[in-house]
């Protein structure tokens, strides 16, 4: 059956990820490589060029009739502008949305990550059916994406949800918007690896299954699965930071449900019973009993959200 079809493109600060998304939310082909961060946007257009050739080589069954993207920001969504990306040098007020629909010939559609990723859940994941919920991504930093009464939450210039940028520390580690105490810097997967070399700087025995290697929050949850219980101590404490900060969310937007994505949720099952322990301590109670589930699109939320963005902007008209 013949149907429309949007491109999304999730531009991350590590990876680049183009995928042809159906109406119903179908991933039909994607492609990912490596973000080329040092190129700045000349390069990187030019990949997002080679890898929607890639993923519109074969036959398709419909007609690609617009893009989805999402960056991370701090972006504006109206004007389709990219205003300041810490982990991406380069892109100071550069018009995305505009020199993306020049190249590529169809209508572009630019949205931040996080209330990307949270239109995707939110329409085809773990939030469907609700009125109200919190997406949060947990990777390299953190963000946030936010449906409430039933609407996509943009607030002013579509810049709504930076929840990684509350301050839940006075004197807490340097974060990359340059305060110190962030929710992100504490709780990041990039947090979770600067607690890990801690660790073994101070105690160099005290990870045996990954002293010596390069070391991520992936390694960290590797090490913590292998059962080594100086990684399921730091499992322990990021979990306690998740708590804390998704707390703060719970009460600022009184969501059903809280939606982790992002690297980190790839240990949500390590997570999940130390994020809800914070929950019941901290939160006031009537908000005790709102869960945090793993993401149900995995990786493809911000993908698949932002496609479905456009589609529906093109449907408007
Ligand atoms: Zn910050």
């Amino acid at each position: 059956m013949k149907g429309a079809l949007a491109i999304g493109i999730d531009l991350g600060g590590s990876q680049v990820r183009v995928a042809l998304v159906q109406t119903d939310g179908t991933v039909l082909r994607k492609e990912v490589e490596p973000t080329d961060v040092s190129g700045g946007p000349t390069v990187v257009l030019k990949q997002f060029a080679r890898l929607i050739d890639r993923i519109s080589a074969s036959e398709t069954s419909g007609e690609v009739s617009c893009v989805g993207i999402a960056a991370p920001g701090p972006l504006d969504s109206e004007t389709g502008t990219i205003l300041h990306i810490p982990t991406l040098p380069g892109w100071e007020e550069f018009p995305l949305r505009d020199v993306l629909a020049r190249q590529l010939g169809l209508p572009v559609l630019l949205e931040g990550d996080a209330i990307a990723a949270a239109y995707g859940e939110w329409q085809f994941g773990a939030g469907r059916g609700l009125r109200n919920l919190v997406y949060v991504t947990v990777s390299t930093g953190i963000g946030g994406g936010a449906v409430v009464d039933g609407r996509l939450l943009r607030g002013r210039r579509g810049m709504a949800g930076h929840i990684g940028h509350i301050r839940l520390a006075q004197n807490g580690p340097r974060c990359s918007c340059g305060a110190a105490g962030c929710f992100e810097a504490l709780a990041a997967g990039t947090a979770l690896a600067r607690r890990a070399r801690q660790v073994i700087a101070e105690t160099p025995s005290a990870l045996p299954c990954i002293s010596g290697a390069e070391i991520d929050a992936r390694r960290v949850v590797e090490a913590a699965r292998a059962g080594d219980s100086g990684a399921l101590e730091l499992i322990k404490h990021e979990a306690q930071y998740l708590g804390i900060g998704f707390t703060a969310v719970i009460h600022a937007y009184s969501p059903e449900r809280v939606i982790m994505g992002g690297g980190v949720s790839q240990a949500f099952d390590l997570l999940e019973e130390g994020i809800h322990n914070v929950i019941q301590r901290n939160a006031l109670p009537p908000f005790r009993d709102v869960r945090v589930v793993a993401a149900g699109l995995a990786e493809n939320s911000g993908v698949i959200g932002a496609a479905s963005l456009a589609l529906r902007q093109e449907m408007a008209f």
